[in-house]
């Protein structure tokens, strides 16, 4: 919806507050030049409460007026025919039939908050100039009508609009643009408009928010509309429930644009909530009254240091939480590698297991058919080991298995691979290795274990093995298990030759594909 489509919709759907006959026709009555005085007490006299409300307001501490003002005639003559007009205006207003409230909304703090408004300018007024306080008074009590008029007319999407506004994140009258399509200032000018008031109070209506939106070059004017804008700030500080959020930019502005000094802001803030009670009770309107704007602030700056406190501990809680976590990540890391290792190795003798062989075999031997690189595989068996265990025991025999892998992991390079084969066969893979190497290799591992010594409580015992090393030459192409077949057939051999010896697979021509 555009601006005036929300317009026609608030007057379609009744939303627009009625305005009490005397008031409507004071309006008409001071919009026409020949108007007297004796046609304004006239009117005001036939409504002998109204009459009544006016007098009371115009004697009480609210004017200071040094003598009593007795009849109506007297008040129009000494506050001027604006001056009662705005007054009227103002009572129409506080006084209005205030029906059903819309969802969120409370007319009482509505009118709470406009009349702080209201006090506010003409306090701002006082310590600007001497000029009559009526007119900011009275426009600074209406600037939130369209609130009003807005609440009742999308009753719905204006408490929406409202528990966003309160977040702060958005102003109410950016919300109000987005979700209905017009700010209350229009809603409230266009109103004023409606109701034939004059433009010394539908323009600081519509730029209550934003005075430099006013184009205009009357000076009166725009000091009013100044005013105004400064209420609003002042009266935030005590109903927006955000008091700090709205006390510096009172405080900037107030010096920026009337050159006010930090004394006389002081006693503006010191001051404010007391008149406003004042206000209410001459204007006859209950209120709930606040606490000054200084103690107001003092309790959001204490809530403010709690909630920097509680944030600092829960900073510091997650901050702990934090190291713990990564303490338990690099824990938990440093476990899943030693998991996964284990997974990979033979639990007696702790060199790689069967299943490991197989994969890093198969590895091994696409890189080299891959890369047209030779390969060799070493297949040792301890010999005559089921009499070694049958004469020195199982658990020596399991001590020697261990102590022959550590002997032949210390004769390998570190990207050659020693697993446990089966049993007491183990397996050596040795990768860009040809087969004059791999001989030399195996000659080393059968010197290492023929050589060594094993003590076991205070023995020692000797065993020796035989090797068989099988080659893939470069350029040639086998299966897995064709390597580890020919390495096998190799080993035979070597046992049949005697044992404790190492022999080659001799390359029969068609064991391995030429690629
Ligand atoms: P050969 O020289 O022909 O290899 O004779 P061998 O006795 O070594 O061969 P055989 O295959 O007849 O026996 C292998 C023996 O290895 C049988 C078993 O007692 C022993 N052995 C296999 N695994 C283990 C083990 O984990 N611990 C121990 N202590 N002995 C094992
Ligand atoms: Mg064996
Ligand atoms: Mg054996």
């Amino acid at each position: 919806m555009n601006k005036e489509e929300v317009l026609q919709q608030v007057i379609d759907t009744g939303s627009l507050p009625t305005l009490s006959t005397v008031a409507s026709k004071l309006i008409s009555l001071t919009a026409k030049e020949d108007t007297t005085i004796f046609d304004i007490t006239k009117l005001i006299s036939q409504d002998i409460s109204l009459s009544a409300k006016v007098l009371k307001v115009v004697n009480s501490s609210f004017y200071n007026f040094p003598n009593e003002v007795g009849t109506i005639q007297q008040a129009v003559a000494i506050l001027g025919t604006n001056a009662v007009r705005s007054l009227v205006l103002s009572f129409s207003f506080l006084n209005m039939e205030r029906g059903v409230e819309p969802d969120g909304f409370s007319y009482e703090e509505f009118w709470e908050h406009s009349l702080a408004a209201a006090v506010s300018a003409k306090l701002l007024m006082s310590k600007i100039c001497d000029d009559d306080t009526e007119e900011v008074f009275t426009v600074s009590l209406l600037a939130n009508l369209g609130k009003l008029i807005l609440a009742s007319a999308f009753t719905d999407r204006y408490s929406d609009i409202f528990s966003k506004a309160a977040q702060g994140d958005k102003s109410l009258h950016q919300l109000e643009e987005e979700l209905i399509g017009a700010d209350h200032a229009y809603i409230g000018c266009e109103a004023a408009h409606l109701w034939h008031f004059p433009e010394s109070l539908t323009v600081p209506i519509l730029n209550h928010h934003n005075p430099e939106s006013y184009q205009g070059d009357d000076p009166v004017m725009k000091r009013n509309i100044e005013i105004v804008y400064l209420a609003s700030l002042l009266a935030n500080i005590l109903y927006s429930g955000r008091p700090i959020d709205y006390h510096r930019p009172f405080r900037e502005q107030a010096k920026q644009r009337f050159s006010l000094d930090d004394e006389t802001i002081d006693d503006l803030l010191q001051r404010v909530h007391v008149e406003v009670a004042q206000a209410a009770e001459f204007f006859g309107i209950k209120i709930g009254g606040t606490l000054s704007i200084p103690e107001l602030l003092q309790e959001a700056n204490i809530e403010l240091s709690q909630l920097n406190m509680s944030y600092e501990q829960i900073n510091r809680e997650l901050v702990k939480a934090k190291v713990k976590l990564e303490k338990l990540t690099t824990e938990l890391e440093e476990k899943n590698t030693y998991l996964e290792s284990i997974a990979n190795l033979d639990g007696l003798t702790e060199v790689y297991n069967h299943r490991y062989f197989q994969i890093f075999l198969e590895k091994e031997l696409n890189r080299s058919l891959r890369r047209d690189l030779e390969m060799s595989l070493i297949l040792c068996d301890i010999d005559n080991f089921k009499k070694f265990n049958d004469f020195h025991g199982h658990q020596v025999g399991d001590f020697v298995l261990r102590e022959v892998c550590r002997v032949c992991s210390e004769q390998i390079r570190e990207y050659d691979l020693i697993a446990r084969y089966g049993g007491e066969e183990f397996v050596f893979v040795l990768p860009e290795t040809g087969a004059d190497n791999a001989m030399i290799v195996a000659e080393k591992l059968r010197v290492a274990v023929a050589t060594g010594e094993f003590f076991f409580e205070k023995m020692s015992y000797r065993v020796t093995m035989s090797l068989g090393v099988a080659t893939l030459p470069p350029g040639g192409k086998i299966k897995r298990s064709g390597l580890i077949e020919a390495a096998d057939k190799a080993l035979y051999q070597a046992k049949k030759k005697g044992k404790n010896c190492v022999e080659l697979y001799q390359e029969k021509s068609g064991w391995f594909k030429r690629r």
